[in-house]
């Protein structure tokens, strides 16, 4: 995921960061340490020996192996709060996901997945091949951090200056490298092929692409693909259905020196502002209502525009960046008009150069709504019925480079709920004072653990 809304005093300090040419983009995600030998768990932790084998009969593939799994996940608490731990305190830059993707790939290949890496870049994907049958199901996670300072005082804080995992990637990763170890622990019985993609370079969109330029997913053709976000909701809860992340464009206008003042810039600025549309959430109690009115059929963000413009004077130019966000692809050409007239109106012509995103705009994020459904229906299995979400509208604020995977392959963006106001937690990414409460990863683990069981079962 990819936010631009932050506050503004941690705006200054990631928007300086971004190049221009990507767009204002970014998420994280992160994971690492070794696994237990699948040998060492007690017996009842698979179904076989429970001697209850699952038949996919039931809305969580058989209600022995949803029990399994969800001791299994249960069992790996410690091991993947140390790991999400771990890889917080190392993040690691977008396209830079060595140590990462180092621990990941140890993971895997502890549990005795295929490990492709350096794919995409860091990235890597493994491969769960299951002792039945079936369909080939994907999963990914993100393992970026973002240059960001995180706030002082956590037991668990970041060790590298200006870069933190404020967008939840190393509760990603982890989750991710739980998912495959439960799922390994039962592989007797797994009826298909699981593929676990973890994906650098996210923050920059670029990740997603790369893996698959890379051949990420060449001759694994996988029914559907999942994916897992941090979000907002209170932790316990999913959104499942109806997810969906704006796409976003973006723009430079540089003046001419002439025109270099305090005075164009507010009138510009000005002119600029009411193409947006919606104001970003600032405070807690803001943050609620946002995740309240996603979930409400008539609530405000069916169709939205955020716009964020930020200035700055080079070689006595003055320049501004604006970042867009828009719910509908399809509005962007009414929008770069609705800039390209503003500016007009204000700045004689021959004196301003105004450039937009290379490659046209970034596009939204939408989960395939079949897909979400059957998901939706195992997740009720998991978390029970009333905390599984479902999303009315676009969230604003944020972009996802799994957009790309999506256009490939069906599939379904869970947003994982990690805020706990009472503990602290806001769970909002990109917040300069982002964190998480941990007991989503095992919710986490738990969850998409059971839905590529569910779906890989009922083929
Ligand atoms: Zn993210």
């Amino acid at each position: 995921m990819t936010q631009q809304h932050i506050p503004a005093r941690f705006k200054e300090v990631t928007m300086k960061r971004f190049s221009p040419a990507l767009g204002f983009v970014t998420m994280l995600l992160a994971s690492c340490s070794s696994t237990t030998d699948t040998s060492d768990q007690p017996a009842t932790d698979t179904p076989a020996e429970a001697g209850s084998p699952p038949t996919g009969s039931s809305g969580t593939g058989s209600e022995s192996a949803s029990a399994a799994i969800g001791a299994r996940a249960e069992s790996l608490r410690s091991e993947l709060i140390d790991m999400r731990r771990e890889i917080h305190r190392h993040p690691e830059l977008s396209g830079q996901e060595v140590q990462t993707a180092a621990l990941i790939e140890a993971r895997l290949r502890a549990q005795g997945l295929e490990v492709r890496t350096g794919v995409g870049g860091h990235g890597v994907v493994g491969v769960l091949r299951g002792g039945r049958p079936g369909p080939v199901v994907a999963y990914r996670a993100d393992m970026d951090a973002m240059p960001n300072q995180e706030p002082p005082g956590r037991a668990y804080g970041s060790t590298v200056p200006n870069v933190f995992h404020v967008c939840g990637h190393d509760l990603h990763s982890t989750i991710g490298v739980g998912v495959a170890t439960a799922l390994a622990s039962m592989r007797d019985q797994l009826q298909g092929t699981a593929v676990f993609l973890f994906q650098p370079a996210e923050e920059t969109v670029e990740g997603a692409a790369a893996m698959l330029r890379d051949g990420a997913l060449d001759g694994l053709d996988p029914q559907v693909i999942y994916g897992l976000h941090s979000f907002p909701n209170h932790v316990g809860t999913v959104f499942a259905q109806g997810t969906a992340l704006a796409g976003f464009d973006n723009f430079t206008i540089t003046l001419d020196t002439e025109h270099s003042t305090p005075e164009m810039e507010n009138k510009l600025k000005a002119d600029l502002a009411p193409i947006g549309t919606i104001a970003p959430p600032e405070t807690g109690d803001d943050i609620a209502k946002f995740v309240a009115d996603l979930q409400d059929p008539n609530g405000p963000y069916d169709e939205t525009v955020f716009l964020r413009v930020s200035s700055s004077t080079v070689d006595d130019r003055l320049v501004l960046r604006g970042s867009l966000k828009a719910s509908d692809d399809s509005a962007y050409e009414r929008i770069r008009d609705a800039v390209r007239e503003a500016v007009a109106r204000e700045v004689p012509e021959g004196t301003y150069e105004l450039a937009f995103r290379d490659g046209g705009p970034f596009p939204a994020m939408r989960s395939d709504n079949q897909v979400a459904d059957r998901t939706a229906a195992t997740l009720a299995h998991v978390v029970g019925k009333e905390n599984v979400l479902s999303m009315h509208g676009t969230v604003p604020y944020a972009s996802e480079d799994f957009a790309f995977f999506l256009q490939r392959t069906p599939g379904v963006m869970v947003l994982l709920g990690v805020e706990n106001r009472e503990k602290g937690f806001s769970g909002f990414p990109h917040f300069p004072d982002f964190d998480a409460d941990e007991d989503a990863i095992v919710i986490g683990t738990k969850a998409m653990s059971t839905v590529i069981w569910d779906h890989l079962s009922k083929q």
